[in-house]
């Protein structure tokens, strides 16, 4: 059989999507179970967009568009991201592409070079693709540690540890996926004045959730002095316009807009062209939708962690914002004697119905901060209180 590259060999995957078919697979058997593994909003998108979409296909907008997107959508978010951020953004700096997703890779690639030692710090725990992309790029993967105590925000003194002269990227994600931990002004205030004696580190910032903040404002590392140019702010409609399958995204930096262009041209070519405008409408049409959804969310948020706590072992942080929590579940696992989170959640699944994600599904275990599970509370106030329920019952009928 021919060979298979290095660069495929590197690539891993989100295992959210892997856990998705085990559970798939057992309703197919006709077993019920109550999912919390998957990071996108229950609802429906908008009327209004969906109207919009609909409009644009009747109207004959479905060919190729400019690579880097409609003009009035890269307008559109230029004002929407610029607006919540303070910042004054230009249209040309900014790309649209197929969701928030691509902009990591396309980014990698456009800083650092295959096999040379170009260093990327990384959230550990984070998003799975940071890594994988990381790694299939033939960049080294530094991951960067979160500490439950800094309500899982990381050490800016670890921060400055890590970065070499090797050092090309830092990616930082606020609101954080997976455990919905936020970094406030004070520690973007710490990590700008870390970065500033370092001017050769982009800072990719995923910012997929800041309009899913619940405690205190949204910040920026944009906003700090000297990084906007350094820094390419990653947003998409998917979370807060309850989008993901429309697959819109955007970044924005100067400098970097016109080669992400080119990477859009040389993959996608272009976003869809009757889903570019749907964006167009989520961003600048009426935003009750959006308000209410959040406003949910928030309400889940507060009920998910009040009944996880009543888990015995279990101690989930309120988290600032997306949604997730990320229970640590150490001490549940030693009362049960059950071997680690990711044992515990595959008896979650197959024993209580209940599906989630192990810690291990978003990097190694951090040393020395336990064990955790993570659980979307993009669900129902209903299925949010059967699933906490039938998690309490297997724990309590566990116990040793
Ligand atoms: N970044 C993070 C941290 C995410 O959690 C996700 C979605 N799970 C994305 C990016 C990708 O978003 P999109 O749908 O815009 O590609």
């Amino acid at each position: 059989m021919p060979e298979l590259s290095r660069r495929t060999s590197e690539l891993g995957t989100e295992n959210a999507f892997v856990v998705l078919g085990e559970v798939n697979a057992l309703i197919a058997e006709g077993k019920e179970v109550l999912s919390f593994c998957i990071g996108q909003p229950d609802f429906v998108t908008p009327d209004n967009i969906r109207n919009a979409a609909i409009k644009s296909i009747q109207d004959g907008k479905t060919g190729y568009t400019p690579s880097p997107g409609i003009p009035e959508l890269r307008a559109a978010v230029a004002k929407e991201l610029g607006d919540l951020r303070g910042l004054e953004l230009s249209a040309d700096d900014v790309v649209v592409a197929a969701g928030a997703k691509p902009f990591n890779g396309y980014t990698i690639q456009t800083v650092t070079d295959y096999g040379v030692g170009h260093e990327v710090i990384f959230p550990n725990p984070g998003f799975p693709i940071y890594e994988s992309q990381i790694k299939s790029n033939g960049a080294v993967p530094v991951p960067l540690y979160l500490r439950e105590d800094r309500a899982f925000a990381f050490d800016p003194a670890e921060l400055e540890e890590k970065i070499t002269e090797n050092t090309r990227l830092l990616i930082l994600n606020t609101p954080h996926n997976p455990t919905g931990g936020i970094l406030t002004k004070k520690d973007l205030e710490e990590i700008a004045a870390i970065l500033r004696k370092h001017p050769q580190v982009w800072v990719y910032a995923d910012e997929i959730y800041s309009r899913l903040v619940y405690d205190g404002a949204f910040a920026s590392i944009a906003c700090e002095e000297g990084m906007l140019e350094r820094t390419i702010i990653a947003d998409g409609v998917s979370k807060t316009w309850a989008m993901t399958g429309w697959r819109i995204g955007y970044a924005v930096n100067k400098t970097l807009a016109p080669h992400l262009t080119r990477w859009v041209t040389n993959t996608e070519s272009c976003a869809g062209h009757p889903n570019q405008y749907a964006a167009l409408e989520a961003i600048s049409g009426p935003q009750d939708d959006p308000n209410a959804m959040k406003k949910v969310f928030h309400e889940r948020r507060d009920l998910i962690v009040g009944l996880l706590n009543q888990v015995p072992g279990m101690k989930c942080l309120s988290p600032g914002g997306a949604f997730y929590v990320w229970p640590n579940v150490t001490e549940t696992c030693k009362l049960t004697g059950i071997a680690d989170s990711e044992e515990l959640r595959k008896r979650l699944l197959h024993e209580a119905g209940v599906a989630v994600l192990a810690d291990i599904h978003f990097g190694p275990r951090v040393p020395n901060e336990g064990q955790h599970i993570r659980l979307s509370y993009a669900a129902s106030n209903e299925d949010i209180e059967r699933g906490c329920a039938a998690v309490k019952a297997f724990v309590e009928a566990n116990l040793k």
